[in-house]
């Protein structure tokens, strides 16, 4: 029997992950992509120790762990006082613990090694998905730009708003959570002295404030900060939007000193709304199926968005690999059982902001490898 013929709607962290993943196990994969180029948006991104092995196994880890920082510590701190309320270890006794480190990295440096490793023969720009169409025997996409091609399968993994999940989940859209994300860099040189080195969440004082603060380069030289509030009349979701300082130090102005004078260096700042959705009781659709956050898209706070979408990326490529060309729908079936509740729980967990506040128990998160789950 021939190698099914796979599309990938989407060339983000998820999808470019599935084209590595399918690509390594000598699939024929074709990436489809609306945006003309890559472009390099974002600032860090927090890599916790399943995503490293998830990107391990596709021989990637070694390059984000040589160009991001590696934490020893991840420090919870209370907002007024700055008392240390949690202090998970990340050093070598968490290394052992969860078989990866915790990498911090610039977002554009983790898309451009995800690119790198996917042949870029494999990819097509300018090419946006507006409607598919399955039967027994295939299913046939339709781009914006009248061109069609047919697929023994497809993987939607075209973000939030996938327009994959909506053709075959239906068109209920994501909500606005009410809360808005700003995202700055800054040069350490120019911050107080301190030891900036702990991944640092200052807890607020209700679930929707927090500020976490990360360096994203082994050079030790830049400072990602994070911060969410509730901003509820700011539905704006674009990622480009800039926000003024003076905002950012109003809303944080009750955070402890220690906590503001890092806000006082923010300059170039980046404000988006967050917008959520619920989990879904279905990814898979016969022989199509859904990836990263056209599945699960979740609010941040777990750090955990991009991490499933790689998860999902290798059990699929590891499902598709076993049937390897016999039952297509089989093996997306399998690959939503064994997917769904975990990213669904993570889903609901993040929505609540509290994971990690006043405990330390990281390695049901963590601990999970997906090159050895049991497929
Ligand atoms: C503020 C913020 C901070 C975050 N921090 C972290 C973190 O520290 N750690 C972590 O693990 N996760 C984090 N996340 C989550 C993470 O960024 C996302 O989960 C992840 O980027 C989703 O990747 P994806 O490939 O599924 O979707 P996307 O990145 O949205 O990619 C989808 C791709 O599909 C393309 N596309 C869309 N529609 C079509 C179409 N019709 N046709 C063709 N192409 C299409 C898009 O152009 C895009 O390239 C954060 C998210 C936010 C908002």
């Amino acid at each position: 029997m021939a190698e099914p013929k796979i599309a990938i709607v989407g060339a983000g962290i998820g999808g470019l992950a599935t084209a590595a993943a399918l690509l390594q196990a000598n699939f024929s994969v074709t990436v489809f992509e609306q945006a003309h180029h890559f472009s390099r948006v974002g600032a860090g991104i927090n890599l916790t120790p399943n995503s490293i092995k998830a990107l391990d196994g596709l021989g990637l880890g070694q390059a984000v762990c040589a160009l991001g920082f590696q934490a020893q510590h991840r420090v919870s701190r209370l907002w007024d006082t700055g008392e240390v309320t949690s202090n998970l270890s990340l050093n070598e006794g968490g290394l052992h613990k969860y078989g990866a480190p915790q990498v911090t990295i610039h977002r554009a440096e983790l898309l451009t090694i995800l690119e790198q490793s996917v042949d870029a023969a494999c990819i097509q720009f300018n090419k946006k998905l507006m409607r598919l169409q399955q039967d027994p025997s295939g299913v046939t996409l339709e781009f914006t730009d009248g061109h069609q091609e047919r697929f023994d399968a497809v993987i939607g993994a075209d973000g939030i708003h996938s327009c994959v999940r909506e053709q075959l989940a239906g068109g209920e859209s994501p909500e606005f959570s009410g809360m808005v994300a700003f995202r700055s860099v800054i040069d350490v040189k120019r911050l107080p002295k301190r030891d900036y080195r702990a991944l640092t969440k200052w807890w607020g004082p209700n679930s929707t404030s927090q500020l976490f603060t990360f360096l994203i380069d082994e050079k030790e030289s830049e400072l990602f900060v994070f911060a969410t509030a509730p901003l509820p009349d700011w539905p704006h979701e674009s990622w480009s939007i800039k926000a003024q300082k003076e905002e950012l130090l109003g809303l944080y102005a009750h955070y402890c000193s220690e906590a503001t004078s890092i806000l006082e260096h923010c300059d170039d700042i980046l404000k988006t709304a967050m917008y959520v959705r619920q989990p879904l009781q279905s990814w898979s659709f016969e022989r199509v199926a859904l990836l990263g956050d056209a599945c699960h898209s979740m609010l941040p706070f777990m750090a955990q968005g991009a991490a499933m979408g790689l998860e999902d990326a290798v059990v699929l490529a590891r499902c598709l690999s076993m049937m390897k060309g016999h039952d297509v729908c089989s093996a997306l079936k399998r690959y939503e059982h064994l997917r769904l509740s975990r990213a669904s729980k993570i889903q609901l967990a993040s929505a609540q902001n509290d994971w990690l506040r006043n405990d330390s128990n990281a390695e049901w998160v963590y601990g999970y490898n997906p090159w050895q789950i049991e497929i």
